[in-house]
């Protein structure tokens, strides 16, 4: 695919990226919310707004100046409570019985850690990273010690599977390298890791301190709760998935995870509906047939031929890969052919 058709169908990142439109965390960020102590109002008015939301994001297109949005109804320039201090607060209660992921470990996060193991959020390194999708890059990428994912693959083992590396930095520190990081010309923020769910709340509080305008792109396997999705929603920009599997068999084996299709199944039909996404790939070797090309068909009748779908091929035998026989080797240049070649037969109009 060309860069001009990946802008048009990034049209919303695109418009953030040049600054002809403001951020979805911007635009929550002038929404004004009620507040209240009872968890149920909480999530009650946040569907109020993130309806609202949604409707004022499909018909403002080019709104930039915030004196433009004054002028609309119920926009304010700094409310006291804001559409975005209510994800910020919900985030924060659920923190305390973690949800963030399916795995629903219902731990209390601020005394004890859940299936993750993630207790403080810490960040193992940040810069601006040049080996992402063309139209993405430089891209300010911060990466998180943990995840919610165990695969025996992993190709980012030494931060996934050390949530205890790394350093901490309160969220004003991180914001400002954000905001210094954008001014020397980073297109986006960029939230990966291991995964960046288990700290969603400090992810969240972060944005909020953030003056300067920049996409947020949420780069991640996909595990959220549906409540964490719903947070998501009218925050997050670009959903930069890693989809791995196409059945759940292999998922369990390799990542320990049950019911994969049915949870990123489901997110992935949730981020189409609230943001622009860019699917990734990772052939794996001997996966082929009960991984590549099922999901691949499993997109093109949930998703839709038009979604951005990068078939990546590094993949590397790394971490415990060499305990599993099968997936002890790097794909041949044939195995990542034939899944180039199902995609486009299958009729993907957007390749990487
Ligand atoms: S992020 Fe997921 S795995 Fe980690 S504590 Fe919360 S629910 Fe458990």
């Amino acid at each position: 695919m060309t860069y001009q058709s990946i802008k048009h169908i990034l049209s919303n990142y695109w418009a953030v990226m040049a600054n002809q439109k403001l951020a979805m965390y911007k635009v929550a960020s002038m929404m004004e919310s009620k507040d209240s102590d009872d968890t149920n109002f909480l999530w009650e008015e946040h569907e109020r707004l993130r309806n609202d939301f949604r409707r004022r994001n499909r018909e403002s297109t080019t709104i930039i100046k915030p004196d433009e949005f004054i002028e609309m109804d119920s926009i304010k320039p700094k409310p006291a409570f804001s559409y975005l201090d209510l994800k910020v607060k919900i985030a924060e209660r659920m923190f305390q019985n973690c949800n963030f992921c399916e795995k629903a470990c219902k731990v209390n996060r601020k005394f004890g850690k859940g299936d993750c193991a993630v207790g403080d959020p810490l960040i193992s390194s940040e810069f601006l990273h040049v080996g992402e999708e063309p139209l993405l890059v430089p891209s300010h990428t911060i990466f998180f010690s943990g995840c919610n994912f165990s695969c025996v693959y992993c190709q980012n083992w030494d931060i996934s599977q050390n949530p205890d590396v790394g350093i901490f930095m309160n969220e004003k520190d991180l914001a400002k390298i954000i905001e210094k990081r954008r001014i020397a010309g980073s297109r986006n923020v960029n939230f990966v890791g291991g995964d960046p769910t288990p700290n969603l709340h400090y992810i969240l509080r972060t944005m909020t301190k953030v003056s300067e305008n920049i996409p947020v792109i949420w780069n991640s396997n996909m595990y959220l709760s549906e409540d964490a999705m719903h947070i998501l929603d009218g925050f997050a920009d670009v959903y930069l998935t890693d989809f791995k599997y196409g059945n759940n068999e292999c998922a369990l084996r390799l990542s320990n995870i049950p019911n994969y299709m049915e949870v990123v199944g489901r997110n992935h039909m949730m981020a189409q509906q609230a943001g622009e996404m860019i699917i990734r790939h990772l052939v794996i070797p001997n996966h082929v047939e009960c991984c590549s090309k099922p999901l691949l068909m499993w997109i093109s009748q949930n998703l839709g031929l038009e979604v951005i779908l990068n078939i990546m091929g590094q993949y590397r035998p790394v971490f415990k890969a060499h305990k599993y026989k099968k997936i002890d080797r790097i794909p041949t240049s044939s195995e990542i052919g034939e899944v180039i070649r199902y995609a486009q037969e299958l009729g993907f109009n957007n390749l990487i």
